[in-house]
């Protein structure tokens, strides 16, 4: 199986050579030229699975060039005891047809780590297969959660660098921290002065700087991505919507070929695109909520078509979704358009910040997504309804979800079961949650949340104060090339 970019669909990569490059050489995402299909007998065969080997058997459908053994090696090392749970993603109900599923029980307390966990075996692996010689350089802007999980996910692997930009005050202080007091020799990380999509951007112009990357290559350096811009991201993700829905039958809540409806809190569009590839493989779902916060650009493009990032920018409690430019709805356009359609779209994207697919694909895209959108105010009070009815803590992200699929249920009447995508860990956002209980916290949200439920603070968020700052840089949006530089010296 080859891939092809979105706004190029004549040369052809291997798998390999996609992951090790990231973004295609015209600026395009990569994309698989095919979408393999899971037949019922196969769905079910799947239920009998444990996670890892469901993880093996799809991710091997896209990875002609990897061994089955070689997949089962990477799998055992991603989801071991670097996960606190041991069904690795597991769904949590809370009535008999809406279900949580799980995907934090990583290293870093989020969702990325599922992807990120992983992402590390398929890219050393792919630079062999694809006889790089030079020393790869992870280059990550992150909205908060990406950055520690890829720093988790590739320090000290070697063969490999990782250099991390986050926008200065646009992330959590556990997140800041997290990311700051990062173990490992091959690791850096600097402030942005900005907001994600400064962050992002920059990180793409460093990408598309030719000469940058002559001058690293003479250095025995060449630059890569951990972003969902990378196939390699977007792979381990198609997973657990598989897991999720077999979780869901084993549970009995479901007979397998039934639909299921996916809620996913989204940002970059990367996580429910997983969800979206593995519907096409043929899992049976009805339908997605794409859940947005008070960055409503996604609600608005599903509603009229029109993508406009000319908006208002918000910082909200959900910073993982604070995101104007949402990098894989490329790939969505391209399986829905072409790539000449695409390239025309990112084109307008990029000269006016707006463009608009017109009404077939706006239809298309509307039968296959609902969007909806919520702000702090009605995030909070989710948090509040759901521990106060179920006794189930979420955190702000999941919550944005949470008020998505009420809405969904509420507007449409569809009582079909559903799987609430749960991206982080409630500690991880433990201030704002307090909040949202009405809990004086102090200086100590982490203990005070804890107390109050009765649930432990887990291991890898515990004494994050007490661990040495050690990258404490800020930069101009216009000198972060100088940074990577220096990093490279
Ligand atoms: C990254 C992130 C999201 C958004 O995911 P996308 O793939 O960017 O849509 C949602 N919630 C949390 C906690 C995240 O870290």
């Amino acid at each position: 199986m080859n891939y092809f970019s979105t706004r190029n669909d004549k040369g052809a990569f291997s798998a390999a050579q996609a992951m090790a490059m990231g973004l295609a050489p015209d600026g395009g995402l990569f994309v698989p030229e095919t979408i393999p299909t899971v037949t019922l007998d196969e769905l079910k065969a799947l239920c009998a699975m444990d996670y890892r080997a469901r993880a093996v058997n799809i991710m091997q459908r896209f990875l002609a060039d990897f061994s089955k053994e070689e997949l089962e090696g990477f799998v055992k090392n991603a989801y071991a005891d670097n996960f606190d749970h041991p069904d690795v993603a597991p769904l949590r109900f809370t009535d008999e047809h809406t279900a949580f599923l799980e995907l934090w029980h990583g290293p870093t307390c989020a969702f990325k780590d599922m992807a990120l966990q992983m992402l590390p075996y398929l890219l050393t692996a792919s630079l062999k297969k694809a006889g790089e010689a030079r020393q790869v350089c992870i280059l990550v802007a992150t909205s908060g959660d990406t950055g520690k999980a890829a720093l988790e996910g590739f320090a000290d692997v070697p063969g490999t660098k990782i250099f991390v930009f986050y926008p200065s005050g646009g992330v959590s202080a556990i997140q800041r921290l997290q990311m700051v007091t990062q173990r490992g020799d091959n690791v850096g990380v600097c402030a942005v002065k900005g907001n994600f999509d400064d962050a992002q951007t920059g990180v793409k112009r460093i990408f598309g700087d030719a000469d940058f990357a002559a001058e690293l290559s003479g250095r025995g350096y060449f630059l890569s991505s951990a972003n969902s811009i990378n196939w390699g991201r977007l792979l381990p993700q198609v997973v657990y919507y598989f897991s999720a829905y077999c979780d869901f039958v084993n549970h009995g809540g479901l007979k397998a070929g039934e639909e299921l409806v996916f809620c996913v809190p989204t940002g970059n569009f990367g996580n429910i695109l997983a969800g979206w590839f593995a519907s096409r493989m043929g899992l049976p779902v009805k339908r997605f909520v794409c859940a947005s916060n008070a960055n409503d650009v996604l609600t608005e493009f599903i509603h009229t078509g029109v993508y406009n990032k000319n908006r208002p920018f918000h910082l909200t409690i959900s910073p993982s979704m604070d995101i104007l430019v949402s990098s894989n709805l490329e790939r969505l356009l391209y399986m829905l358009c072409g790539d000449e359609k695409t390239r025309g779209f990112m084109a307008q994207l990029s000269a006016d910040g707006c463009y608009d697919v017109g009404e077939t694909v706006r239809a298309q895209i509307g039968e296959q997504f609902y969007a909806s959108c919520c702000d702090d105010t009605a995030t909070k009070a989710r948090i509040a309804e759901m521990w106060n009815t179920k006794h189930y803590l979420i955190d702000t992200h999941t919550a944005v979800a949470a008020d998505a699929i009420a809405h969904y249920r509420a507007e449409t009447g569809d009582e079909t079961p559903a799987v609430v995508v749960s991206t982080a860990s409630p500690f991880k956002f433990a201030a704002d949650v307090c909040a949202a209980l009405d809990l004086a916290c102090g200086d100590d949200p982490l203990s005070a949340l804890s107390d109050f439920c009765a649930i432990p603070v887990p291991k890898p968020l515990s004494g994050l104060d007490q661990r040495a700052v050690r990258f404490d840089g800020v930069t101009d949006k216009a000198e972060m090339r100088a940074v990577v530089d220096g990093f490279l010296r």
